[in-house]
């Protein structure tokens, strides 16, 4: 049988974060406009004889990201006009870069099956804009413009990826580059950042290009794998029966868990590209590329790196804490007030932390750094046992407020004082006679539950290293 491989390449649509539109002084803060067609002017709306500006922060938005891609930057690139039709695009033309992109050949290296590592080629990284928002209700069709005219960068692959692993890291990875850099927020949710998968399938060994199908509008990472696979799978057994793939553009249905045909896909050459009349072409700078290039901050791999020997962190923990800037940021803030070692915060942040993040879908700057590090610091110091910490994270990240407040009105701080603590063990052992029989029978094992049962007793405010010695003591006095 046939063993075949996926050939990928994937083009990611990112709104820039820009005060104003890509063509006009409209803001482009869609999200923010207190209802539908506010944000709007003749230029982003079409009107005839309006005329477009080039807006400077997208482009030097856009030069900065080629950059941290690894791109030349064409000193000298064009608008062109991309020519089509529909509801949400006023002009009847999209306008966008085609000959000349603002930068080129760039380079980013991802992770693949294996453990293998993958240079994957940038093929292009262009300017243009976003188109308006339709919606629709009974009968009719509604149109927003505040969205259109949204400076939109498109960052374009070569079909490098033979896996969906390695697709899925390149395109976590340019999210992380887009946050670093402050371009763009990554809400997928809010449709900020968009993929598209083009995918092809082959026999193993054979190097040809077959024809590629390419789906829209991936609003989530598990949207862009799930979609993926479908597709390859659907492609395997196309070739199988004895069919051929046809070239289409293709949604993602995540209800129905499938690819719907949605047109076959135009060529270039259908969009009547043409250098825009409107827009003179770009020149840049050598000095003026030098100046963008002194803004690129500290990128997810340098900034590993630094962790790993700085904080003297395992590659794994630099890695997950610098897959995010913001919680990048967060530990290192973290660090400033902390009494304990890097490490410990590192496996608190990556532990207990996160978990609630997570679990309550909120921003890491929730609990403030100053307070994980009291927190932290108070476990350390032994004030408080790591359950209880657990417990004061939890309160931390329900009602805020200060963790020593915490710790005392919920009565928390440890207690070393062996009376206090002989009594729950000797409350635990009168209670479990037949557990101290299999313990004496040989039943080792035990000697923790019986730990686990004072520190429960306790609300783990027992200090578990003396709970420890005066229950094996305990334990031995019974013995008969
Ligand atoms: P366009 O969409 O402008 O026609 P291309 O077809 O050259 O441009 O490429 C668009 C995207 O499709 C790129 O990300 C590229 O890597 C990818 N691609 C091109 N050929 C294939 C193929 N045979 N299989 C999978 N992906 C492909
Ligand atoms: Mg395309
Ligand atoms: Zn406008």
């Amino acid at each position: 049988m046939t063993q075949y491989e996926p050939v990928i390449g994937l083009e990611i649509h990112g709104e820039l974060l820009t005060n104003s539109k890509m063509f006009c002084s409209c803001s482009a803060d869609y999200g923010s406009a207190p209802e539908p067609n506010v944000n709007i002017c003749p230029t982003c709306t079409g009107l005839p004889g309006a005329l477009p500006v080039a807006n400077k922060k997208a482009i030097e938005l856009a030069a900065l990201v080629g950059l941290a891609l690894n791109c030349s930057i064409n000193k000298h690139n064009t608008f062109a006009r991309k020519n089509y039709y529909y509801p949400d695009l006023p002009k009847g033309y999209q306008i966008s870069q085609y000959e000349l992109p603002i930068a080129e050949k760039g380079l980013l290296e991802v992770n693949d099956v294996d453990e293998k590592q993958l240079k994957v080629r940038v093929r292009r990284v262009h300017l243009e804009e976003d188109t308006a928002k339709l919606s629709h209700e009974k009968n009719n069709a509604l149109v927003d413009f505040n969205r259109a005219g949204v400076p939109l960068l498109e960052i374009v692959s070569e079909p490098d990826m033979r896996t969906v692993e390695a697709a899925l890291d390149y395109a976590t990875k340019i999210r992380a580059i887009l946050r670093y850099l402050g371009v763009n927020s990554g809400d997928m949710e809010k449709g900020v950042l968009r993929f598209e998968a083009n995918i092809s399938v082959r026999p193993i060994g054979s190097d040809e290009f077959r024809t590629r199908t390419e789906i829209k509008n991936l609003n989530s990472f598990r949207a862009l794998v799930r979609a993926s696979q479908y597709e390859i799978e659907r492609q395997i057994k196309i070739y199988e029966d004895g069919g051929e793939v046809i070239q289409e553009t293709l949604g993602w249905d995540d209800a129905r868990s499938v690819t719907t045909s949605q047109r076959s896909k135009e060529d270039a050459h259908d969009y009547r590209y043409f250098p825009e009349p409107d827009l003179p072409p770009l020149q840049l700078t050598d000095s003026w590329i030098d100046t963008i290039r002194t803004q690129l901050p500290e990128l997810p791999e340098a900034k590993t790196k630094r962790f790993i020997t700085d904080f003297e962190l395992k590659p794994s923990e630099a890695i997950f804490l610098t897959s995010d800037i913001s919680l990048a940021n967060y530990f290192e803030e973290v660090i400033k007030y902390a009494k304990s070692s890097a490490k410990i915060i590192s496996t608190w942040i990556a532990g207990e932390f996160i978990r609630n993040v997570n679990e309550l879908n909120v921003d890491v700057n929730t609990v403030p750094a100053k307070s994980l590090a009291q927190l932290v610091n108070m476990v350390t110091d032994k004030t408080i046992s790591g359950n209880a910490g657990k417990v004061v994270l939890a309160e931390l990240f329900k009602s805020g407020g200060d963790p020593a407040e915490i710790v005392k009105e919920k009565n928390l701080a440890q207690v070393s004082d062996e009376s206090f603590i002989q009594e729950a063990i000797t409350k635990i052992l009168d209670d479990n006679p037949s557990e101290i029989e299999k313990y004496h029978a040989g039943k080792d094992t035990l000697l923790q539950w019986f730990v686990g049962q004072v520190a429960r007793a306790t609300k783990g405010k027992a200090d578990p290293v003396i709970t420890k010695e005066l229950m094996l003591k305990g334990l031995e006095e019974r013995r008969k």
